[in-house]
């Protein structure tokens, strides 16, 4: 494993003028009770992906109010992280998927490997994000809590896989799912914890930008601001329903001929499979250049991400399974009206009519985004409410108390 050591810095102070000033008391409070404490976080990948996202905000936060947290990032090889991938597609729902001896032999080698370059036996918690890194907990002498965070869809995994990993999960003090119907009842219900991941608001992808470094962004990147826009910002990968994406805007083209479409995708560390998709994402667009494809290759990093969801009259998330999805928060706190499909978490983030809308497919999307465009004054009230939606629920003070609630359970005080 390795640590990311450059973080930004982050006062827990400067967001009582978004989440409140009785939130900030209560999270220095809490975090002072908590003081001194070392906690590890444990994911896959060091940028790329929501739970990246998240772990560059919250250790920053985490440490400003005096827990001494760190970030630590498995290693492995390409094979092991294309075994990975196919757990996260069976664990989100592939039941075509086997898992092989050779399978769960590169997985538990690479978590033992690491195991045993890097010791977690002097924090006082250790908690593991995803599937990637459970298995480690099989090779420390187990002196502390442990948390599983899972950050993925599990409302109907492949049972093959979920068995093979829920030996490793069941060994953890608590399991974090972001909604109740992730939650798996052959796990211990009194360890279970709900969760939903959050964003934040001050970070580069969700601070307020000035309309002329918008207009900027949109104008190095060849993108018309006096035309209509709609995105998806996703990573290359089949849950995201990009190929839909594709559909909604050629059938809102039809109708609405000057319309773009912007597909934001970012290439995280442990996603080969990106690679592969990300091709046939291009063959799939051809020769149409208001397509604009925009990734981290590029030049497309968190500001150019704030700057192209803030432009955008309509932001589409098509996923197909999609645990919790982050870029659908983003948008919402951007007061952007979000078209998104009935799953997963985006159910429960987007309230259908009043913060966005749902839909069950691509031709539901098409008109909701032709109605959105043609309505900017209805697009702007689910936008007013979508922000505010956010405000109340998503916001990383919100996540970060949460936290400290389950640490301070550990000791009988939350
Ligand atoms: N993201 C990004 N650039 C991209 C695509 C995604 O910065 O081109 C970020 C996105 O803004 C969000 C995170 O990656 O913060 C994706 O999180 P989400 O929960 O939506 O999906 P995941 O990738 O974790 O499945």
């Amino acid at each position: 494993m390795f640590q990311i050591m450059e973080l930004s810095q982050k006062r827990i102070e400067d967001y009582s003028s978004v989440a409140g000033e009785d939130a900030v008391s209560r999270i220095m409070e809490k975090g002072e009770k908590l003081s001194g404490t070392k906690l590890a976080h444990v994911n896959s990948t060091a940028y790329g992906g929501g739970v990246a996202e998240i772990l560059s905000n919250l250790v920053p936060l985490m440490n400003d109010i005096g827990i001494r947290a760190e970030w630590w990032v498995l290693e492995g090889s390409d094979e092991f992280f294309n075994v990975t991938k196919s757990f996260h597609n069976a664990l989100q729902g592939n039941k075509n998927l086997k898992l092989t001896e050779e399978m769960k032999n590169l997985y538990i080698k690479t978590n033992e490997e690491n195991a045993q370059k890097t010791d977690l036996t002097e924090f006082d918690y250790v908690l593991v994000h995803d599937p990637q890194p459970a298995a480690l907990i099989e090779f420390y002498e187990k002196k502390q809590p442990w948390i599983w965070r899972c950050h993925i869809d599990l409302s109907c995994p492949n049972r093959e896989f979920w068995e093979f990993l829920r030996q490793y999960v069941q060994k953890y003090d608590r399991y974090i799912f972001h909604l109740p119907e992730y939650v798996q009842s052959d796990l211990n219900p009194e360890k279970t914890v709900i969760m939903p991941p959050s964003i934040d608001p001050l970070s580069e992808k969700n601070m307020e930008l000035k309309e002329s470094e918008v207009l900027k962004t949109l104008e190095r990147f060849d993108v018309d601001p006096d035309r209509p826009i709609i995105t998806q910002v996703a990573r290359f990968d089949p849950w995201k329903g990009v190929f839909d994406v594709i559909d909604v805007y050629r059938k809102v083209k039809e109708k609405i001929p000057e319309v773009q479409l912007l597909l934001v995708g970012v290439m995280a560390a442990d996603d080969p499979e990106g690679w592969v998709y990300f091709e046939k994402t291009l063959r799939k667009i051809g020769e149409d250049y208001d397509v604009k494809v925009l990734t981290n290759l590029t030049g497309v990093h968190a500001r150019e991400v704030n700057a192209f969801q803030r432009a955008s009259d309509v932001v589409l998330q098509m996923s197909i399974r999609e645990g919790f999805g982050l870029t659908v928060t983003e948008a919402m706190w951007k007061g952007r009206p979000v078209v998104g499909r009935a799953v997963g978490g985006i159910k429960f983030q987007v309230v259908d009519g009043e913060t966005g809308f749902l839909v069950k497919g691509v031709k539901d999307a098409v008109e909701k985004t032709l109605y959105l465009l043609k309505h900017p004054e209805e697009a702007e009230r689910l936008g007013i409410s979508a922000r505010e939606r956010v405000r109340e629920n998503f916001l990383i003070t919100k996540h970060l108390e949460r936290y400290l609630d389950l640490l301070l359970s550990f000791s009988g005080e939350g």
